[in-house]
């Protein structure tokens, strides 16, 4: 069974590099996506067909402008730009016309905001690949799982005619944030899905290994909290006004203040707050960007609730209307046994990957993928793979060593013949 070479995977891996576009900004990355996929000769689901648009979190109006104004910018046919019509991502679908099972990979397409470094050490740089929309970066690696989605593409096809059953590849908007995952869900296309795998590159585990069931995922809800109150002048008539900026202080007080869990890891966050008007007027309005973080549901549930209660109180007390909106969530992962030991086997066996256990610690959306093919009776599995990198994910030097990009198709392509293979 051929491979797509590794300069190939690297090529692709490139060129998305140099063009990283934030969640629900995608747009020069979905059109190269769907052309390079239709090319190949697969059928490509895109914009209502593949997300429900009803479920999308914490899309940003000016972020989807400007990314069709890039897009327009850098030549993307017009009349693709109006198939994606605002909704990023896409699925790429394979049917083999035979009986079998259905696979879903998921791949996601999204970067950072981080400024991407200059350093002559910076091998995307000294190389002339880096960034070309300043300000962003794929600084977390999602620009080699989309080069090795594709190189999976590019094998199923090569071999489609000793496979049955049908493959899907999911290439998901939004993920940073946990933002996308939502509408894939609702979507509808994973509800017929009996096996899905999906991976990380990096995460601390180096070069030749794999954690093939990673530990420790956080379940999240990324929450927005508005207030807003009445302006008034601050020197005749401060009695007339509700002043949003001091309700929202008191609240990020209290919200740091929720006790912490007895039954397991609990983690909040206010990362910005921005408020008021001007010096001398009562500030009418004030906004939140606040995260929490629980080991379970259950105990997410009860950060997210104390935390809305607090805002309710806050907004009474000072007079405030109070609005909140969930931004984006993730849940927490369990692993089939059954995956675990196929992505194992091929690991190890096949591909010659060292094995390696390691807490994950952070949150992903692929888990709300993850349980909707579980809640119907399908198997489903994330690992890690392993690809040593040269700073942090998410740091301005993070760079990532692309010869394990081949493993990474071989061991979803391994996982593919292992289960659909005749
Ligand atoms: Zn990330
Ligand atoms: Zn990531």
């Amino acid at each position: 069974m051929s491979y797509p070479n590794s300069e190939q995977l690297s090529k692709w891996r490139r060129q998305f590099h140099q063009m990283p576009e934030i969640g629900w900004s995608e747009f020069v990355t979905t059109a190269t996506l769907i052309t390079t996929l239709r090319d190949m000769g697969y059928q490509v689901l895109t914009g209502k067909e593949f997300l429900n648009p009803a479920a999308i979190l914490g899309r940003d109006r000016q972020d989807v402008d400007k990314g069709v104004a890039r897009a327009q910018a850098a030549g993307v046919d017009p009349n693709l730009l109006a198939e994606i019509a605002g909704l990023t991502g896409c699925l790429a679908l394979l049917d083999t016309g035979v009986e079998g099972p259905t696979i879903a990979l998921r791949f996601d397409i999204d970067c950072v905001a981080v400024n991407e470094s200059r350093d002559s050490r910076h091998l995307p740089f000294s190389q002339g690949f880096a960034s070309l929309n300043p300000g962003y970066m794929h600084a977390c690696g999602h620009d080699g799982h989309m080069a090795i989605g594709l190189g999976v593409a590019q094998w199923l096809i090569a071999n489609r005619a000793s496979l049955r059953g049908r493959v899907k590849l999911i290439f998901q908007p939004a993920e940073e944030g946990v933002r996308g995952a939502r509408p894939v869900v609702e979507g509808g296309s994973l509800d017929d899905v009996d096996y899905f795998l999906s991976a990380h590159l990096g995460m601390g585990c180096p070069s030749g290994e794999i954690v093939v069931n990673p530990q420790d995922f956080l379940c999240t809800t990324k929450l927005d909290f508005r207030f807003d109150g009445i302006s008034a002048h601050a020197g005749v008539n401060p009695q007339g006004g509700a002043n949003a900026l001091v309700g929202a202080c008191h609240c990020v007080s209290q919200l740091m203040g929720i006790p912490r869990h007895g039954e397991g890891m609990t983690r909040i966050n206010v990362g910005t707050l921005q408020a008021g008007e001007g010096r001398n007027v009562i500030p009418s309005s004030a906004l939140l960007q606040l995260e929490v973080r629980g080991d379970c549901q259950q105990i997410n549930q009860y950060m997210t609730q104390r935390a809305l209660s607090i805002g309710e109180g806050i907004a009474q007390g000072f007079g405030l209307r109070f609005e909140h909106e969930v931004m984006g969530e993730a849940v927490d992962l369990h692993n089939d046994m059954q995956l675990i030991e196929l992505v194992s086997h091929i690991a190890r066996d096949n591909v010659g990957l060292s094995l390696r256990e390691d807490s994950f610690g952070g949150s992903e959306d692929a888990t709300l993928l993850v349980k909707r093919v579980q809640e119907r009776g399908g198997k489903a599995i994330y690992f890690v793979l392993g690809a040593t990198i040269s700073a942090g994910h998410h740091e301005a030097n993070f760079d990532f060593d692309e010869a394990s990009l081949l493993p990474g198709v071989q061991v979803f392509t391994g996982c593919i013949s292992a289960l659909i293979g005749c």
